[in-house]
């Protein structure tokens, strides 16, 4: 087995817990990448820091392996946290980067400040054990929490164009998911026509245009999981509106000129998002009374079958670190692979230290045994996939 640095991989998610990069106007990912950046420089790792937007670099190296041609590995991690929320709903500090009970307490230990420092240290690991064929490109992305922006820069740049397969170190419980959840938010517009409440008839009223289409969305829910059979590691297709708006409370007697419905879409592989769109759209047409769709998420599902080498390396790395069968799972929602799969048309599995259901959530954790067991699994990953050892 590759002999990685335990105690530094621990100190490192540390150190990258204690920085508050927040997803929020006023923090952001600079100090975050910049510690990932400076620690590239330590190791002499050539890399080049990208601004994506102001405060929000993207950290890019490529280590060679110096072992003759071969494919290139990246591993992907993200910078940006969610906010620590009420700080009275914890009993650690979120940015204390505490070790206590074998557990590293934070924003972030699991999502995904840990994955990140795994990445890092075992391809360092790697490095160290002797030259390996083709290269490693670790990327430390801005902004996997919000409209994934670090990530679109990566694809927009050209940067997945000599990437054969990518591994995204998000929390998922030691599964190995190749497959994540679409989501796709929908906004409808209606536009009517205002008038007095005693006197409807010279106005249109958007509202029953609004009920037609939320009875319409359950209908085409229930249409969608009968065509749809829930997927293994997935589960349903949901048609969820969560976000209605129209007229005020204090004027109950005027018929509003507008409303609008927000719906949330979750999808599983063989879903097609136009097609929801479009039949959103349908629903809600409605006699005197026009609807706008706007499509404000569109994140297809990911769908990288199990046998692709990227996969099949991280397996076979899985049961020679572990000693157990790797279990296959599902991304419940999207991560920055969603957007390396469909937009850069590599593929790529999410695998990686921590929980499931504890990212973001208070009180949030990592054991710290497996956030080494990771590292040992990411760098015999990296020997595999990279020497077609799988
Ligand atoms: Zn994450």
């Amino acid at each position: 087995m590759i002999d990685v640095d335990a105690d530094g991989v621990v100190g490192f998610t540390q150190a990258l817990v204690r920085i508050p990069s927040t997803n929020d106007p006023g923090r952001r990912e600079r100090a975050a990448a910049e510690l990932v950046a400076a620690k590239m420089r330590e190791w002499g790792w050539e890399h080049t820091v990208y601004e994506v937007e102001p405060d929000r670099p993207n950290v890019v190296a490529v280590v060679e392996g110096g072992g003759g041609p071969g494919p290139t590995l990246m591993f992907e991690g993200h910078t940006d946290v969610v906010t620590e929320g009420d700080l009275s709903t914890w009993t650690v500090d979120p940015f204390g980067g505490e070790i206590r009970d074998g557990r590293l307490w934070g924003r972030g230990s699991a999502d995904m400040k840990s994955g990140l420092a795994a990445t890092l240290y075992a391809t360092r690991a790697l490095q160290l054990a002797g030259p390996f064929p083709g290269r490693i490109k670790v990327c430390a992305l801005a902004d996997e929490e919000g409209l994934m922006i670090g990530a679109h820069h990566f694809v927009s740049e050209g940067l997945t164009a000599d990437v054969d397969g990518a591994i995204v170190a998000e929390p998922e419980a030691g599964e190995i998911c190749a497959v994540a959840k679409g989501a796709l938010r929908l906004r409808v517009d209606f536009a009517g026509k205002m008038a007095h409440g005693a006197m409807p008839q010279h106005g249109r009223n958007p509202l029953p245009a609004v009920g037609s289409l939320l009875v319409g969305l359950g209908s085409l829910q229930e249409e969608l999981q009968g065509r749809h059979p829930a997927h293994e590691h997935l589960g349903e297709v949901y048609v969820t509106p969560t976000v209605l708006r129209a007229g005020s409370e204090e004027q109950v007697n005027v018929i509003p000129a507008a409303a609008s419905v927000f719906v949330d879409v979750r999808t599983i592989p063989g879903v097609e998002h136009k097609l929801i769109a479009d039949r959103v759209a349908a629903l809600a047409s409605y006699d005197g009374i026009a609807a706008e769709v706007s499509v404000l998420v569109d994140r297809p599902p990911v769908d990288v079958p199990v046998s692709d080498p990227v996969v099949a390396a991280l397996a076979a790395a899985h049961r020679t670190v572990t000693g157990s069968e790797p279990v296959y799972g599902g991304v419940p929602g999207s991560t920055d692979g969603t957007v390396l799969t469909h937009w850069g048309g590599i593929p790529s599995v999410v695998y990686g230290p921590g929980g499931k259901w504890i990212a973001h959530q208070a009180d949030e954790f990592v054991e710290v045994a497996e956030i080494v067991q990771c590292t040992r699994v990411f760098a015999e990953a990296a020997r595999r996939f990279l020497s077609g050892d799988f």
